[in-house]
């Protein structure tokens, strides 16, 4: 079994097609006519343009619009005039051959946005080399591989995909991607979601193990393939297909409706998220705002701090998009084993127990929280923005960070900026000693989020990493559930909202838990919101009141987890 990047969830099956397009030799000729070279280019250079027009209609119609976007981006870089106008030149000047001027200039570009460091920048280079190899085809006469006509049932396996070969692509015919390259986020693994095609990347030496013709299967979601499978491994994945589509189908009901339970308690089911762009996929599955979004991730993949302008944009892109919904914006979260290079950390000896989140940022307030809390102000002027300051163990660290919030209400109404003045400022409640002192924080706090993630790490004093002490690592841990229920209880009874933000939001062994609790709001990734609504709308929260009576009067977290199972899947008590 290969096992890769999760990139497309769902199951493929079907036979290997490998796609390899042909290594372009592009030698360096002199050429003794500089204009009629330069007419040449210019051919190319409009060839390449009406194909790649036409592949971002045929996106716009086939995928949407903003699919269609990503072929765009192509068509600036291709009307550049300042790497075009730089192209002929090197053709004049050097007296080259336009392939090899398009080769140096192209590379130019693409090394130095690759260097950036950024994942738009990385992106950006893809998409330069992409479209230096289709201008150079056409100049050579090289028909590209035509992936629109391949046999139904095919597996595409190639070593990376481009955007405009992905954007190619059939979904009728093709059953399944399997990449040697790319990431998560890269174009093509966008594209592959919006066709809603399993695909999984970064599979390790995968072309050398398949032929052309090979059964292939492919799990989207955790990520496995298998080459010619035994006949029970294939016949696991044909009902594991069949399950996934129907659950699929089963679950796009619950689009729209309220997240009800059958005693009419609401909850909101709302989403965690790292960048702007993941707003579209909490849009799609009907997310009610966003729980959590983990600013770090502005942060990272880049040589410098995002400046404030920059963060605000951000926010802002969040917060309109949501449309008024509720936006949790947790401040930056660095430190422990989220390393930024630029932001002159030290190493801790204990990481975890270090300098990190709040503490960072109370010691660095000048040029890292204040820029961040006066970003999320002035966007709280376009939706329904909250703070939420994370690693919390004692009140003085969240009076400190709210003082400052106001120190900057103060700074922006002198300047007759914009905000909510109402914002919300909340934390998370992750620590052992934050849940021990929860009601001396519902006081204060705006509102709760338990960040189980972290919680378990601090309850267990198990490093959430470490494989060798994971058999610790459990929600379901009596030391756990009573932190948990005495966090939810601290805050209903101060009348806060208290949501939750960690893994264990989204464990339907969990949900009925945190139902009889009384947590208010559910946060967790965008995939998983339908079936945790779903989950919400079969319960009562009376009901539950027993079973979690029973739940909590266990020893060990194998019998609470167990017990939990047997209650959903069977429903006995
Ligand atoms: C948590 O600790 O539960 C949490 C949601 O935050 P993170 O996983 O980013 O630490
Ligand atoms: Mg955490």
């Amino acid at each position: 079994m290969y096992k890769g990047t999760s990139a497309s969830a769902g199951i493929g099956i079907g036979k290997a097609v490998i796609v390899e397009e042909a290594e372009l030799v592009i030698t360096r000729q002199a050429v003794g006519d500089g204009e009629a070279e330069v007419q040449r280019f210019k051919g190319a250079l409009e060839q390449t343009i009406k194909d790649t027009e036409r592949l971002a209609e045929d996106l716009a119609t086939r995928v949407g619009e903003k699919e269609a976007e990503i072929m765009q981006g192509h068509m600036m870089l291709l009307s550049d005039p300042m790497l075009t106008g730089e192209i002929e030149n090197s053709i004049k000047n050097d007296g080259v051959n336009s392939e090899f001027a398009i080769e140096n200039l192209c590379n130019m570009y693409a090394d130095m946005f690759a260097s950036m460091g950024d994942e738009l920048m990385q992106q950006r280079a893809t998409d330069m080399r992409d479209i230096k190899t289709r201008m150079q085809r056409v100049l050579m006469g090289i028909q590209s591989v035509d992936i629109s006509s391949l046999p139904a049932g095919s597996i595409l396996v190639a070593k990376d995909l481009t955007p405009s070969m992905t954007a190619g692509i059939n979904p009728a015919n093709v059953t399944g991607i399997v990449t040697e390259l790319g990431g998560r986020t890269s174009h093509s693994a966008i594209l592959a979601r919006a066709l809603e095609i399993p695909a999984v990347v970064a599979v390790n030496g995968f072309i050398e193990g398949v032929k052309d013709g090979d059964d292939v299967v492919l799990d989207g979601s955790t990520g496995e393939v298998h080459v010619n499978p035994e006949a029970a491994v294939k016949a696991d994945y044909e009902a594991k297909k069949v399950r996934f589509q129907e659950e699929k189908k089963e679950l796009e009901q619950f689009i729209g409706k309220a997240s009800v339970t059958k005693d009419g308690v609401r909850v909101e089911i709302v989403a965690n998220i790292g960048k702007p762009e993941d707003v579209d996929k909490v849009l799609e599955y009907d997310g009610e705002g966003i729980g959590l979004f983990r600013t770090e991730f502005l942060f990272m993949d880049r040589t410098a701090m995002p400046t404030e302008e920059e963060q605000f944009e951000a926010y802002k892109k969040v917060a309109a998009a949501m449309n008024g919904k509720p936006v949790i914006i947790r401040t930056l979260d660095i430190g422990g084993d989220k390393e930024i290079p630029y932001m002159g950390l030290e190493k801790d000896e204990n990481p975890f127990l270090g300098y990190r989140a709040i503490r960072f940022c109370l010691d660095r307030r000048e040029d890292v929280y204040k820029p961040q809390l006066r970003a999320l102000l002035r966007a709280s002027a376009f939706g329904n923005i909250r703070i939420m300051v994370p690693l919390v163990t004692c009140i003085e660290e969240y009076r400190e960070a709210k003082a400052l919030v106001e120190e900057l209400k103060k700074e922006l109404d002198s300047k007759g900026i914009a905000y909510n003045k109402d914002i919300q400022v909340g934390i998370m409640v992750e620590t052992a000693a934050a849940s021990l002192i929860a009601d001396i924080f519902a006081k204060e706090a705006d509102f709760f989020s338990i960040g189980t993630n972290d919680l378990t790490q601090y309850t267990m004093s198990v490093d959430r990493g470490n494989k060798k002490v994971s058999y610790l690592y459990s929600t379901f841990n009596p030391a756990v559930l009573r932190s948990i229920r005495h966090i939810i209880a601290c805050a209903r009874e101060a009348g806060i909202m208290v949501g939750m933000c960690g893994e264990a939001a989204s464990d339907p062994m969990m949900i009925p838990l945190l139902l009889a609790f009384g947590l208010n709001e559910f946060s967790m990734s965008a995939s998983a919101m339908l079936k945790a609504r779903k989950m919400v709308m079969s319960y009562s929260t009376r009901e539950l009141q027993a079973v979690a009576d029973k739940a909590m009067g266990f020893a060990t977290a194998a019998e609470t987890e167990q017990y939990m199972k047997e209650f959903v899947e069977n429903g006995t008590v």
